[in-house]
């Protein structure tokens, strides 16, 4: 039996922000981790001298909890290019649809596209002009919360520039029947909006790598918590270890088990990895299909044109993302293989399957209305964290972690510590 006053189950970045915030503040904190390595989620393995995360993922560094707890220059970020590659039926070639402000010498290009007629970039800005302006609160786009479909539909968003849309958000939101809800997606729109995502050197996991290595008392790895109660956990190897407060910043499935927190419904997603000697585009953009008849990928890219240390000399590597529906069936490498084909307009049959990753439960889906900054406690001393419990992103798990820590804080402040905005403060 040993004693800590907070401890974390679960590294994963809810886990490591807890915990980084609590350090700081001087509280003692004992990280238990199942795996082998911190990250839960955002994980890289070295195969092949490729670097494969686990399921294709991106780190936008427009994020606040990214930027205030981690140290975004040290992990060497290569940024996609801020625009869209498109496989149409109209021409032999990609369309390119870039945005203006950031790479205004794809104006042409983009202009070419077709893609953006002024009817649609004024519906484009009718649905999503709050999100985009600079002053703006999370609680302005929760009100009448109704799906994407729906609101998109209402603004007059139709045609090309909508189909484009629909195609990158099925990627992003991992579902393709417009049922997000409108404030889940137009607070992911901002995002993007503001940010460029990239890739870290050395894969994703670099960003939970270095946040556990902030950590005064280094995560215990290896360690799985099987029974919870408020103030006390049993680890698989039996160790007992009682701390004044538990928080559970597993994945949902693992809190419901532990602790019988309710699993919100999860989208998931299939990434396959290829090998190629030659690169299919040298664009550094995701690929979409916005034809009519398409196959199963959402997504495709090659990653190692964005960061060439992804793969080895000589070689490249493409990621083709597909939907992972809960009660289909997963996709088959073949008709992935023929899609991506059709995609770049390559034959891929030669193309190496390096591994597939199928992801059940990826991200929580948000339905509407939104509701972010979830309850947290399940009995005093007993609390949850994760993104199922804010939002469905690095920054909304980042965010429920700081949270757990600060009402801890406050509690321990008798109640005079100020609590901070829950979501998205300083986006
Ligand atoms: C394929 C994919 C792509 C994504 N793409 C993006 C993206 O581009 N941008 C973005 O912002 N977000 C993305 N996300 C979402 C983002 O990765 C997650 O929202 C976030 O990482 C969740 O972090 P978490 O700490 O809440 O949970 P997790 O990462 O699930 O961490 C939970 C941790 O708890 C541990 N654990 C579980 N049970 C136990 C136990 N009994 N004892 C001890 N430890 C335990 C797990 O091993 C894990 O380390 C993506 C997710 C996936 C899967």
């Amino acid at each position: 039996m040993r004693d800590t006053e907070v401890l974390v189950v679960g590294a994963g970045l809810a886990g490591l922000t807890c915990a980084l915030r609590l350090e700081a503040a001087g509280v003692d904190v004992t990280v238990i981790e199942a795996g082998d390595a911190p990250g839960g989620r955002v994980r890289t393995d070295r195969v092949d001298g490729f670097l494969l995360d686990r399921g294709f993922q991106v780190l936008n560094p427009i994020y606040p909890r990214v930027r205030h707890y981690a140290d975004v220059d040290e992990l060497g970020l290569r940024s996609f290019t801020a625009g869209l590659a498109l496989r149409s039926s109209r021409t032999p070639d990609l369309q390119i649809l870039a945005d203006p402000r950031r790479e205004p010498q794809l104006i042409p290009q983009t202009l070419r596209s077709g893609k953006l007629h002024p009817a649609s970039l004024a519906a484009l800005t009718r649905w999503a002009g709050s999100a985009l302006v600079s002053d703006w609160a999370i609680e302005n786009l929760t009100g009448d919360d109704d799906t994407r479909a729906e609101s998109m539909d209402r603004s007059g968003l139709i045609g090309p520039l909508r189909k484009v849309i629909d195609r990158y958000l099925a990627g992003v939101l991992l579902e393709d029947e417009g049922s997000t809800s409108t404030a889940f997606t137009r607070l992911m729109v901002r995002k993007l909006y503001r940010g460029v995502p990239g890739l870290p050197t050395g894969g994703m996991q670099a960003l939970p790598d270095q946040l556990a290595s902030k950590l005064v008392r280094p995560v215990e790895l290896n360690t799985r918590a099987v029974e919870i109660s408020p103030g006390r956990v049993r680890t698989e190897d039996e160790q007992e270890i009682t701390a004044d407060l538990v928080v559970v910043a597993t994945d949902p499935i693992a809190a419901a088990d532990l602790v019988g927190a309710p699993v919100p419904q999860g989208k998931g997603v299939t990434t396959h990895w290829f090998s190629a000697d030659e690169a299919p585009t040298d664009l550094k953009m995701i690929v979409l299909d916005v034809r009519d008849e398409h196959g199963p990928v959402v997504d495709t890219c090659v990653i190692s044109n964005v960061a060439p240390d992804y793969a080895p000399e000589g070689k490249h590597l493409i990621q083709a993302s597909s939907l992972l529906p809960t009660n289909g069936s997963p996709v088959a490498d073949d008709e992935v293989r023929k899609h991506v084909s059709e995609i770049y307009g390559v034959d891929a049959s030669g193309w190496q399957l390096l591994r597939r990753d199928d992801i059940p439960y990826a991200v929580p889906a948000q339905p509407a209305p939104f509701v972010a900054n979830r309850g947290m406690e399940i009995e005093p001393g007993l609390i949850v964290a994760g993104d199922w419990v804010d939002h469905a992103s690095i920054q909304g798990a980042m965010v429920s972690g700081e949270r757990a820590a600060e009402g801890w804080l406050h509690r321990l402040d008798g109640g005079q510590r100020e609590m901070q905005d829950p979501v998205d403060t300083g986006l």
